[in-house]
């Protein structure tokens, strides 16, 4: 079976995972785009051959398999919500929203729904070095983790980035994989800030350090430092009781060079999973998850103090 895929958001990420789709990943065609700027959807649309510009989201959802969604963050929610709403299984790219709130609404209609048709684009899940880290934790050959240090560091961000952003955008992937990847969920959260970079942009306070405990009482700290000038480094060492693992040492100009074949492997096991006709992968409720924590981490940084991380009780269809 080939998956008819709809892009809802042809900008720069949605053009790349058109690409992929239309390329690489095999399984699936992508026939139709949409985007607010339609020029833009066209543009997109004539890189795969065979697609077409459809006039509104709704439209496209109703035409084809299954949706990628990758236009900006506010307008996710809508988007997925409508996608459950058809019953049509729907790759979203992080954040699945922009609040809790609106992440534990597409939580209920999916549960309402009665089975998951979401996947959330927390890429890193697929990277093989993560993959080796999250395998000498599960496998006991490290013994219990006791710390995580981290770090993701870019060379430089453009002047519309905030501090907030720091969390919700950059440590929000940390987050997600360090959840995964340690098996547990996150009961505080704190924040350290060192003398700011003399190369960060007034508004912002970089870099960051940002603090995570688990239920465990495991301890992850996460360098957020989008000034570094260098290149993209993304740094993390697991101590566990009896050893210590860390992903490989990799400097890259860019996110999309460090992490290219985790996207491949991420959308092909997407749209296998589409096919089989069961959602696997990042979930809503992983979205919901990652957003609670970020929330809090911004309340620690803005606030300077230790914030508790509650959550709702996970619902049967996530376990
Ligand atoms: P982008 O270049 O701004 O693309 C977003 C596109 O969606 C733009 O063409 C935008 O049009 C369009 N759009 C906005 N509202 C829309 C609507 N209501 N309906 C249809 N299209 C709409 O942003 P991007 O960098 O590709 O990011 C897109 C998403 O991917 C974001 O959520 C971002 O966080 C995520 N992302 C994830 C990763 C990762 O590492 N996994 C990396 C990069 C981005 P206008 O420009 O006219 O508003």
């Amino acid at each position: 079976m080939t998956v008819n895929v709809g892009v809802i958001g042809a900008g720069m990420i949605g053009l790349e995972h058109l690409r992929r789709l239309t390329t690489s990943v095999t399984g699936a065609r992508v026939t139709a785009v949409n985007d607010i700027d339609q020029a833009r959807a066209a543009q997109a649309a004539a890189e795969a051959p065979g697609a077409r510009v459809a006039d509104s989201p709704h439209e496209l959802i109703d035409a084809v398999d299954a949706v990628v969604v990758t236009s900006w963050g506010p307008s996710h929610e809508e988007h997925v919500l409508a996608c459950i709403a058809a019953g049509t299984p729907v790759f979203c790219e992080k954040p699945l929203a922009t609040t809790a709130d609106a992440c534990l609404r597409i939580v209920e209609a999916e549960q309402a729904h009665g089975s998951r048709l979401v996947q959330v684009g927390f890429m890193r899940r697929y990277d093989t070095g993560y993959q080796a880290l999250r395998d000498a934790v599960t496998s006991g050959e490290i013994g219990a983790p006791l710390i995580v240090h981290c770090a993701h560091r870019n060379a430089d961000v453009p002047d519309t980035y905030t501090s907030d952003m720091a969390v919700h955008d950059t440590a929000i992937h940390e987050i997600d994989t360090l959840r995964w990847l340690l098996g547990e969920d996150f009961v505080a959260a704190g924040a350290v800030l060192p003398r700011r970079s003399s190369r960060a942009a007034a508004h912002l306070i970089d870099p960051q350090i940002l603090l995570l405990e688990t239920t465990s009482g495991a301890r992850i700290d996460i360098e957020v430092n989008v000034n570094c000038a260098y290149g993209y480094d993304i740094r993390c060492e697991v101590v566990g009781e009896t050893g210590v693992r860390q992903l490989p040492d990799l400097v890259t100009a860019d996110w999309r060079e460090r992490f290219g074949p985790a996207f491949d492997a991420e959308l092909l096991q997407w749209v296998e999973s589409v096919a089989a006709g069961r959602t696997t992968g990042p979930s809503s409720w992983d979205g919901y998850a990652a957003a609670v924590t970020a929330d809090a981490l911004v309340a620690a940084v803005r606030e300077q103090r230790q914030v508790a991380i509650t959550m709702k009780d996970r619902p049967e269809v996530y376990r």
